[in-house]
């Protein structure tokens, strides 16, 4: 018998009627032969609500017991289909991250799985049952609860998929897969066949929702091929895998973040130690820091520019500020309204002229480009986000990717 990893979002069991529609999905999963695990992620919007609620009680959650207050979102959905799987005549279980075993590091709202046991869902699976893991979460050594950071209930999938020895995980959610930007951006994109784990490793770490980051990284280690495709009809969706792809001189997408922040340290002196005086600091709250550019040195002076999140900002500005001052810096300044617009693809390697491409695309339409950043296999821009989806839609257009 085969085994199945299946994973619904959260669009895809946002009501009742939706988790009665996956669960006649999975058990047309469980008809044809296999054995079925299912993750599944909080219903709708209920992560954002709970998120809200606890900032209505303090601007400060601890954060040990948000990850408890996060954890309860996938509950809410694990045993509600579970409920619905059982109304309709079928065998079935549901776990929390950890009844299913899986164990993390202890940095809560982005812990890492370290190690899965899946004996408990194997036992389950013995018994009959279709197993239904609650995403997104899982717990420390010393018991207690984290989650895998925001969309983690893929990687709760892929890392399951991997420990299980499924040959596919199956992500189902509102699109029908991996389109060459953003449909609801780019209106006219188009469905891919394919793409490499490294082009989708960029395209989720440069602002597309559509996979989780480190769900795409454990597909990469433990060679999982990953299925994304709509929950809502059965039309052939995106395999995401690491074997022979088509080959495709070009640009394989484009996507974009609208979550991007800019700190700059105006009139540095160009000594060394002064990034790590800046960095260090930074790095100890917890502020990743992205994209960092230092101005070519004039007479020993510089600048230094570093990105974070937008909700990082405030604070990388407080923190930079004294330390700016005291090694003679003449200001620092922050913006807060920018995004990165990427275009990805293999094709780009050792091939000249994308870069022409994307900026005499964006220079047509009038968008002024703040920093670029590179990749063997990416161009990002940083650019003001009123302009972001402009950029998009015209870099789609200049690259010829809508239907
Ligand atoms: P789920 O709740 O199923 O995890 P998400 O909202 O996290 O779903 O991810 C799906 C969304 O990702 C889509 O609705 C779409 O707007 C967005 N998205 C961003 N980039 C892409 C892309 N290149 N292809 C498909 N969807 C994308
Ligand atoms: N519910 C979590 C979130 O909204 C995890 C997930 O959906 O994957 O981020
Ligand atoms: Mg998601």
């Amino acid at each position: 018998m085969s085994l199945v990893v299946q994973k619904y979002g959260g669009t895809s069991v946002g009501d009742a009627d939706r988790i009665r529609n996956v669960a006649r999905r999975v058990i047309a999963a469980k008809e044809a032969g296999n054995d079925v695990v299912v993750v599944v992620s909080a219903m709708g919007d209920a992560t954002d609500d709970l998120i809200k609620l606890a900032h209505q009680i303090t601007d400060s959650p601890n954060a040990r017991e948000m990850d408890v207050l996060l954890s309860t979102g996938e509950m809410v959905s694990s045993t509600l289909l579970t409920m619905a799987l059982e109304n309709m005549g079928y065998k079935t279980i549901s776990l929390s991250g950890a009844q299913a075993g899986i164990q993390t590091d202890s940095n809560y709202s982005h812990a890492r799985i370290q190690s899965i046991n899946p004996s408990r869902i194997v036992a389950e699976i013995k018994n009959g049952n279709i197993v239904i893991v609650a995403g997104f979460q899982g717990i420390t050594k010393n018991n207690d609860i984290t989650t895998l950071g925001r969309g983690g209930s893929d990687t709760t999938a892929v890392a399951l998929a991997a420990s299980l020895g499924a040959s596919v995980c199956e992500r189902y959610t509102d699109v029908e897969g991996i389109f060459t930007a953003d449909p609801r951006v780019v209106p006219n994109a188009s469905k891919l066949k394919e793409i490499s784990y490294d082009e989708m490793l960029e395209l989720a770490t440069y602002g597309s929702k559509v996979m989780h980051p480190r769900a795409v990284e454990i597909g990469q280690i433990y060679n999982v091929p990953i299925l994304v495709a709509s929950s809502f009809n059965d039309r052939p969706g995106t395999l995401i895998h690491g074997g022979l792809m088509e080959i495709q001189n070009k640009v394989t997408a484009i996507t974009q973040d609208m979550d991007v922040a800019k700190i700059t340290i105006v009139g540095v002196p160009d000594t060394p130690g002064i990034a790590a005086s800046i960095f260090e600091p930074l790095a100890k709250t917890g502020i990743s820091v992205d994209t960092i550019v230092q101005n070519a040195s004039i007479q020993n002076i510089t600048d230094l520019t570093f990105t974070v999140t937008k909700g990082d900002a405030g604070k990388a500005l407080q923190m930079v500020r004294p330390i700016a001052e005291k090694v003679g810096a003449r200001e620092c300044v922050a913006d807060t309204k920018l995004a990165k617009v990427s275009i990805i693809g293999s094709g780009m390697q050792n091939t000249p002229g994308y870069a022409a491409t994307m900026f005499s695309t964006l220079f047509a339409a009038g968008i002024n480009i703040q920093l670029i950043t590179t990749s063997e296999i990416r161009i990002t821009v940083i650019i003001t986000d009123d302009k972001a989806n402009e950029a998009s839609k015209a870099l789609h257009k200049a690259f010829a990717l809508e239907k």
